[in-house]
């Protein structure tokens, strides 16, 4: 797993004195699909048991500093993007779907253009907004 701790820039989310981190693994939607609500709730209870468990085997003491945390799941991810299985990335990062591999901006439709984590180059926050800036790059280069 891994974890990032926020507390190094000002987010601006929490009050002063409290600070934010984020647990990281890797999931599949498959393990939280045809759950009852109350299945569903205690299978995340049951996730952010385990990791904060193993967040305070690296990090003794860390346990008793969180007041809050939320689990968010590739479902949750399905329901707030609407991206297949729930992932963030697109396409999987393997070397043959990467880069130059990805999808192209244009599309068999004419004015039709692809600009996402799915495109080129790839995914994530640099992924996309580099994407959206080449992709209006290629639009405006054949407007005109
Ligand atoms: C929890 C989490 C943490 C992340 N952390 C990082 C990070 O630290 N660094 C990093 O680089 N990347 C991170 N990412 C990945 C990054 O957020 C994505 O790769 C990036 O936002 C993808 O951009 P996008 O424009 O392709 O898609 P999205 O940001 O998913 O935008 C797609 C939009 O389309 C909307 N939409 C979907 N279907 C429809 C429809 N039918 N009609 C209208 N609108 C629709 C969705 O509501 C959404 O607003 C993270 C992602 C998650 C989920």
């Amino acid at each position: 797993m891994g974890f990032t701790d926020y507390s190094i820039i000002d987010i601006g989310l929490p009050e002063a004195g409290r600070y934010s981190g984020v647990i990281v693994v890797v999931d599949s939607l498959r393990q939280w699909e045809g759950l009852s609500t109350t299945g569903y709730e205690t299978r995340k209870a049951l996730a952010a048991s385990i990791l904060i468990d193993r967040l305070e085997r690296m990090m003794p003491g860390v346990k008793e500093e969180i007041e809050a945390y939320d689990v968010v799941t590739p479902r949750t991810i399905h329901r707030q993007t609407n991206n297949p299985a729930g992932t963030p990335y697109g396409f999987a990062h393997i070397p043959s779907q990467q880069g130059l591999h990805r999808l192209g901006y244009a599309s068999p439709v004419r004015g039709l253009y692809f600009a996402s984590a799915w495109s080129r180059p790839g995914a994530g926050y640099l992924g996309a907004i580099c994407g959206g800036y080449n992709c209006a790059k290629q639009v405006l280069r054949e407007v005109r």
